[in-house]
């Protein structure tokens, strides 16, 4: 795995400064998706090699903005595996009875098997970004959180799981330009929503969520990556 994009314990983290270009890194997108189809037949054998041993575990985590290219890299990458090995759990607003219990609970029994992968399309770290911006808990709530992630995760490594997690970084430009396309084009209208624009007005507000997040809870044993992702095929 690459550390290039790879955060470090303690690391100050400034989303504004930090690349949300690809093509910074990559200048040539043939070489790029050439390389990717490599890495993606290593990660299918290697997936297949998981399974069998049948002795320890991954989780990966995908946040991002809306329009960050989430589903598309979920999509990407699960292609070709062997879909009894990998699980993909999408993490939506909470419904009453998970909103009666605490915030991890939904989450664990998505924790990954023996010889599994559970890739999460959102996360319980919605619980300190969409919770802390719109205000659905107090502070006092939502702060003693990271704390409860890193413990939470650390069990989770300490039971043999190898955590990773990708912000998937993208500017506010390019998430208009990818609304547009969701307006634009027939096959995507499904994925606009009215609120997604409620929630841009607070792109402030969610990096600073984000910078928290990406600082609180970057730990030796479940670190963040922050990948540049205004071009989808870096
Ligand atoms: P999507 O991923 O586009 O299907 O949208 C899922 C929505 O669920 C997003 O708007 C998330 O912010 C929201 N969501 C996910 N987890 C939570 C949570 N713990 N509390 C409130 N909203 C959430
Ligand atoms: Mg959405």
């Amino acid at each position: 795995m690459s550390d290039t994009h790879k955060l470090e314990p303690g690391q100050k983290v400034n989303l504004g400064e930090m690349p949300a270009d690809g093509k910074d890194f990559h200048d040539n997108r043939k070489e790029a998706e050439k390389e990717f189809k490599e890495l993606r037949k290593e990660f299918r054998d290697l997936q297949a090699r998981l399974y069998a041993e049948d002795k320890r575990q991954m989780l990966i985590v995908f946040q991002a903005m809306d329009a960050g290219g989430k589903d598309g890299t979920i999509r990407v990458i699960t292609q070709g595996v062997n879909p009894q090995g990998v699980r993909v759990a999408s993490f939506k607003a909470p419904s009453k009875k998970e909103l009666a219990h605490d915030f991890l609970w939904r989450i664990h029994p998505h924790a990954p098997a023996r010889g599994m992968i559970s890739i999460f399309n959102r996360s319980h770290y919605e619980d300190v970004l969409v919770v802390r911006v719109d205000n659905l808990v107090p502070e006092s709530i939502w702060r003693p959180r990271y704390d409860h992630i890193n413990n939470f995760e650390e069990l989770l490594v300490d039971s043999k799981t190898t955590i990773l997690k990708f912000y998937l970084h993208i500017d506010r430009e390019e998430q208009r330009e990818r609304f547009q396309e969701r307006v634009d084009i027939q096959e995507k209208n499904w994925k606009f929503s009215f609120e997604d624009l409620e929630k841009r007005k607070q792109w402030d507000g969610y990096m600073a969520a984000y910078e928290e997040m990406l600082e609180k809870t970057t730990t030796t044993y479940a670190p963040w990556y922050v990948i540049p992702a205004n071009q989808n095929w870096y």
